[in-house]
């Protein structure tokens, strides 16, 4: 429904057709993802999360609304260094450069998403989080609602912000809330 949604606001505002090619292919990426994902989640949550759970350094309160935005603050930590090293690291590259590679951005691109991440180890990003006493269906979960998120920064009907055109700060995913929420104008077809 969105992506319809975004193929009327498309042609509106850029006055040529939607890119639904990219889109629909995107899409399959992202089917295959999913099925794949589920090896992948219980190897990378269920397997090394829980080794490194099962040996954590701290154990912290639950039910601790401060710990909830430690995990927010140090996810985001951890997410911009997974998304750099993704981008710098022939290894991570490998899988994560599917994401891409739509001619266009739109809301379909969030799905294009490598079927490989246990290969690529970005999961290693996020281990240390456990290790300091976060659950790991807590991290990974979050990371999960940030991604949901992350879908509807994927469009260039939505204007970005100007001085966020630098090429780290992009990597922040609570930056692309601030893109989203004070922006005045389109310039760069910006990627998260
Ligand atoms: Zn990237």
């Amino acid at each position: 429904m969105a992506i319809l949604l975004e193929s009327y606001g498309y042609r509106k505002k850029f006055e040529r057709a939607y890119p639904w090619v990219d889109s629909l292919t995107s899409l399959g990426v992202g089917i295959g993802h999913q099925i794949t994902g589920i090896a992948n989640q219980i190897f990378i949550v269920g397997v090394m999360g829980g080794f490194v759970w099962e040996h954590r350094a701290l154990t912290l309160p639950e039910g601790n609304g401060w710990i909830y935005l430690a995990l927010f603050f140090s996810l985001e930590f951890a997410y911009y260094w997974y998304h750099r090293a993704a981008h710098e690291i022939h290894l991570m590259w490998a899988t994560h450069s599917s994401h891409h590679t739509p001619n266009e951005l739109t809301l379909s691109a969030a799905m294009r998403l490598g079927w490989t991440p246990f290969l690529s180890l970005s999961w290693l990003f996020f281990l240390p989080l456990i290790w300091l006493g976060f659950h790991p269906i807590a991290v990974f979960g979050l990371l999960s609602l940030s991604l949901i998120y992350q879908f509807w920064l994927h469009t260039k009907l939505v204007p970005r912000l100007g001085f966020t055109k630098g090429y780290s700060i992009r990597r922040l995913p609570t930056v692309s809330i601030m893109q989203v929420m004070i922006s005045t104008s389109i310039k760069t077809m910006v990627v998260s």
